[in-house]
């Protein structure tokens, strides 16, 4: 059997393989298999000086200060400890606003926030796809103490206006948090430019290793936030537990090869993505969701008119893509991402979610447009 195309970048990026070699390392008896935090031999220390390397890597990444780098298992603790440790740390007192189109991990926190007192705003992006600026000014209250919005969103690629965001939040003396998931290792990111004061990022989104991740805390405000998990007061207090030596030596090589090769990577795809689109668009009824304006370098978010969504991603056997809706249970949901945006649930159900990376080639490319072009002509569509 001939597997599909690897077509789901945005869920997660297949690890690189001199990241594995660098992680391989680690797991050996010779290797470094030692407790970071082992202070009494050298075992110890040199696993700390490799998770120390890491941390150097990773701020680089972000053009940070090492000591700004939390290690976590990923994303969703890092955001989870971004909301929660700054709501818990003022008694759940204040006001949050973030964003109808984030990623779970973000809403879901919020929501819990909710239910303990925090007042929270969803703002709702444009048919865009994109949150203004001019929203969040809108939205500021005086007993606003933080403001979540993501960098780049996970099912439309639609890149926000964090660094705008971030200013006015300065100005107005209010934390900023982004979720760079999506966004690090695939564009420059400089946390002093953006202005913001925690940014949440995982690996497997950059051909590191699943379970790993890192929050961004400023130093100026790292008092200001409560750790969530609690024990040897690993992570200047924030986030206890042993370092997983093998994970950090991931996330810091994927972070290398990242600030080495991250420009190279986004014009290869972005160029990619637009000779899939140039493919594909000629079908009847196909439109793009999003800004295609202010879009990442590796999405592509398409609807395919009036054909049922279910139907279409069982018929695309030929390419490993993804619904952009979550699939839960038996019933399939359409995705809130694109009907915050204002497509009716019929247009969100016949919508994919194309992603590319860096091992995408120009004939993996040709083969999704033949593909998809098979099987799009081949179908019947079920609603005007
Ligand atoms: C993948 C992703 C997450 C979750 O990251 P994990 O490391 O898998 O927990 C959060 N936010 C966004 C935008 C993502 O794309």
């Amino acid at each position: 059997m001939k597997l599909p195309v690897y077509l789901d970048y945005a869920a997660t990026t297949p690890v690189d393989p001199r990241v594995a070699d660098a992680m391989a390392r680690c797991l050996t008896m010779d290797g470094m298999f030692a407790n970071p935090a082992s202070r009494s031999h050298i075992y110890g220390w040199q696993a700390e000086e490799q998770v120390e390397l890491a941390r150097r890597q990773v701020a680089e990444l972000l053009r940070a200060d090492p000591r700004e780098v939390v290690w976590t298992s990923g994303a969703t603790e890092s955001n989870n400890l971004a909301l929660k440790g700054v709501f818990e740390a003022l008694n759940f007192q204040g006001h949050l606003i973030t964003t109808a189109v984030e990623h779970k991990a973000v809403i879901d926190p919020a929501k819990w926030l909710e239910a303990r007192g925090v007042a929270v705003t969803y703002l709702m992006p444009g048919t865009d796809g994109r949150i203004s600026v001019e929203q969040v000014q809108a939205a500021l209250r005086p007993d606003t103490r933080l403001v979540s919005v993501m960098h780049i969103n996970n099912e439309t690629g639609v890149v926000n206006p964090v660094a705008e965001v971030g200013a006015l939040c300065r100005a107005a003396n209010v934390l900023m948090h982004v979720d760079a998931a999506q966004s690090a290792g695939k564009i420059a990111l400089d946390v002093s430019a953006l202005q913001v004061d925690l940014l949440s990022l995982s690996a497997h989104k950059f051909y590191g290793p699943k379970g790993v991740g890192a929050l961004y805390v400023r130093r100026a405000i790292a008092q200001q936030v409560k750790p969530q998990i609690h024990g040897g007061g690993h992570e200047r207090g924030l986030r206890s537990g042993t370092l997983a030596t093998h994970q950090l030596v991931g996330i810091g090589e994927a972070a290398r090869l990242c600030v080495e090769q991250q420009q190279v990577d986004a014009e290869r795809t972005a160029r990619l993505r637009d000779q899939l689109w140039q493919g594909i668009s000629t079908l009847p009824a196909i439109a793009r969701n999003g800004s295609t304006e202010w879009l990442s370098p590796i999405h592509l978010n398409v609807n395919f008119g009036a054909l049922d969504g279910e139907t279409l991603l069982l018929s695309l056997r030929d390419i490993a893509v993804s619904s952009g809706s979550a699939c839960t249970s038996a019933s399939m949901e359409p995705s809130y991402v694109l009907k915050a945006m204002g497509l009716s649930d019929a247009q969100a159900h016949s919508s994919v979610r194309i992603s590319l990376g860096r091992f995408t080639t120009a004939e993996d490319v040709q083969r999704a447009v033949a593909h998809i072009v098979d099987v799009v002509g081949a179908l019947q569509p079920v609603h005007g």
